[in-house]
């Protein structure tokens, strides 16, 4: 049985005593929630140390939301993944979107990262998802195999079991435009096809892929219930932990 994961991505949102206090009721909300999905959640670097403490004992896992793509030394601004491991992460995202968009994030420089951070024990979920052009002249297929493929045929099977998949969807995230779960479903069950392919039909039945854009309380359970889609990646949602915790019980 794959794992099943609800995992919220907080963005540059809050302050860190705002965030100690959402981690906290996360933890606190997630004490009731017993179907087996576990949870995540991803501030802001300057965050993490306290959330860590504030998290400590309780069944949520902490990430990052990016990581470097060196090891060590003289690159101004970087954070790098032992320093991570250091703050109490257990996970990292990487590929986020909005990071290919705005950082100039290649696949490229994500399989050196992706490398870097299961190097160093975290678990990686990489985010993968065509934007609304593409969508819209129907490429999405070929441009999210294109991501599968230039990224994680990089590594091996064994690496495979510690990275998790986000399909995002870019038009979806942050929009209100929820894929329809058909929608999603059909990427999910290509993006298992993809894996199978490479590594072997196991290995991809056992990879657990996140659907992401725009999940809430209210569309999660229908999302959630199509057989490829193992849980979400959560944006704007995750800053309420009611909702979060909402959308966790959705399974
Ligand atoms: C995200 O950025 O990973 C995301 C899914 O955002 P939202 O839920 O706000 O669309």
């Amino acid at each position: 049985m794959r794992k099943k994961i609800v995992a919220g991505n907080w963005k540059m949102n809050t302050t860190v005593s705002e965030g100690v206090a959402l981690a906290k009721a996360v933890a606190e909300k997630a004490e009731g929630l017993n179907n087996g999905v576990g949870l995540i959640v991803a501030p802001p670097f300057t965050h993490l140390v306290s959330v860590a403490e504030a998290l400590k004992g309780s069944k949520v896992g902490l990430s990052a939301q990016n990581c470097a793509d060196h090891e060590k030394g003289a690159y101004t601004g970087e954070v790098a993944v032992n320093m991570l491991v250091d703050a109490g992460c257990a996970w990292t995202i990487l590929g986020h979107s909005e990071r290919r968009q705005y950082y100039g994030e290649t696949d490229e420089k994500l399989v050196v990262k992706v490398r870097l951070a299961l190097d160093a024990g975290l678990g990686v979920i990489l985010c993968v998802g065509e934007n609304l052009d593409e969508r819209e002249a129907g490429r999405h297929f070929d441009v999210v195999k294109a991501q599968v493929e230039n990224v994680l045929f990089n590594f091996s099977a064994e690496d495979m079991k510690k990275i998790v998949i986000a399909y995002e969807p870019v038009w979806a995230i942050g929009t209100g435009k929820t894929a329809t779960a058909a929608q999603a479903e059909e990427i999910h069950a290509f993006i298992r096809e993809t894996l199978a392919a490479k590594f072997g039909k196991e290995l991809a039945e056992e990879t657990t892929i996140l659907y992401g854009g725009s999940c809430k309380p209210s569309n999660a359970k229908e999302l959630f219930a199509e057989k490829d889609i193992d849980g979400g990646l959560i944006g704007g949602a995750s800053l309420k932990a009611d909702d979060f915790i909402a959308i966790a019980e959705a399974f």
